[in-house]
Order: C-alpha cells, then sequence, then structure tokens
C-alpha cells in the first residue's frame, strides 16, 4: 500500500524519533508498505517520520546510484547494486574521514536539491527486520544515505544543513511545499494550515 508522504513544515519531521520493539504492531507490513511508497516515488531512502510514524526505522535501496561505468568507476558508489536495507533503532557510533559535497534531495522536500557537506565513514549498529543485531561500517553514497535518513529520526532536515543565506533563498519555496502549492507525482500529506485570526 502506498503511504502519502509527509510535507516539510509537518511538526513530526522537527520530532526525535523513539525507539521500537519486537511488539511494535504490524511491523512487517509497514515495512513493505515503506519499500512500496519509497520505489513509487523514485527515493533510494525513506524515514518512517515520513510517512507520519515518529520511530526509529528507515529503509533504503541505493540501487538507482550503481554504477555501470566500468572505464571510470566511482569509488563512492561500490556496492551499490545490492545495497537494500531495513534499519531499526540505529545508533550512529561514529563518523570520520574529510567532509565531502553532494546535491542531496528529499521525498518530504520536492524539486529542491542543495549541497550538504557530511563526512565520508560512518559506524553504525542497527537490527534488521527480522531483529538481527549489526554493527557495519559504510562509506561513500552508502554512508550518505543512511546520513540523510538517520538524521529524520533525529528531526533533522538536510536544509537544516544549509547555511543562513542559502536557507533564506529558500524560504518561499519551502512555504510553498508545506502549504501544498507545489506539483508532485507521488501521494504527500501537506500539514494543516491554520486559518488566521
Ligand atoms: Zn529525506
Amino acid at each position: 500500500m502506498i503511504l502519502p508522504i509527509v510535507a516539510y513544515g509537518d511538526p513530526v519531521l522537527k520530532k526525535e524519533a523513539e525507539e521500537i520493539d519486537k511488539d511494535y504492531p504490524s511491523l512487517s507490513k509497514l515495512i513493505e508498505d515503506m519499500f512500496e511508497t519509497m520505489y513509487n516515488a523514485s527515493g533510494v531512502g525513506l524515514a518512517a517520520p515520513q510517512i507520519g510514524r515518529s520511530i526509529r526505522l528507515f529503509i533504503v535501496d541505493g540501487s538507482p546510484f550503481a554504477d555501470d561505468d566500468e572505464d571510470e568507476p566511482d569509488p563512492m558508489a561500490a556496492g551499490m547494486g545490492g545495497f537494500k536495507k531495513v534499519f531499526i533503532n540505529p545508533i550512529i557510533t561514529e563518523e570520520k574521514g574529510d567532509e565531502w559535497g553532494f546535491n542531496e534531495g528529499c521525498l518530504s522536500i520536492p524539486k529542491i536539491r542543495e549541497e550538504v557537506y557530511r563526512q565520508k565513514t560512518i559506524f553504525i549498529s542497527y537490527f534488521d527486520e527480522n531483529w538481527n543485531y549489526y554493527e557495519e561500517s559504510f562509506d561513500g553514497y552508502k554512508a550518505r544515505i543512511i546520513q540523510h535518513e538517520y538524521d529524520h529520526i533525529e528531526g533533522i532536515l538536510f536544509t537544516d544543513h544549509l547555511s543562513v543565506l542559502k536557507r533564506k533563498l529558500l524560504s518561499k519555496k519551502l512555504s510553498n511545499i508545506s502549504k501544498g502549492e507545489i506539483i508532485v507525482d507521488y501521494k504527500m500529506k501537506f500539514p494543516v494550515i491554520k486559518k488566521g485570526r
């Protein structure tokens, strides 16, 4: 089932999400719906707050970043082909390496892309959809997608990483998104705008 994606301006996107346990109702159905929702919107990651649930869960599928250029392989794209994962109650324990810029987008902030700087390598612990526990490191685009989604469960958006000036330049576009004044080819839920007075 395709779920509506919560748009910029909804308070759920600014909230630190809660951990879940094995008793969380209909978790596998939720994960399945999140994948369907993400693929329908051509995303490479989706965090639970983006579908209105303030829980520490996100999914990724980096296949669209798979590198098919054999002559000049992109080192940041190594192994992206089979990079499909579920992260439950993740904790980024360390980030290291030089910061590098990448033009990020977000399904909750359609049609805006901006350069965001993040460190290259992360160490993360998490449970998968079967509650197997992992401690792993990721780098390049894998780390990038995880860092972006992890931010979501911390209540942080990629626009929060931009300079004050850049955010000011985007403010009109962002307020249009929260009012639903944007054409998007997937289902979205826009924050309710309270009428004045
Ligand atoms: Zn996002």
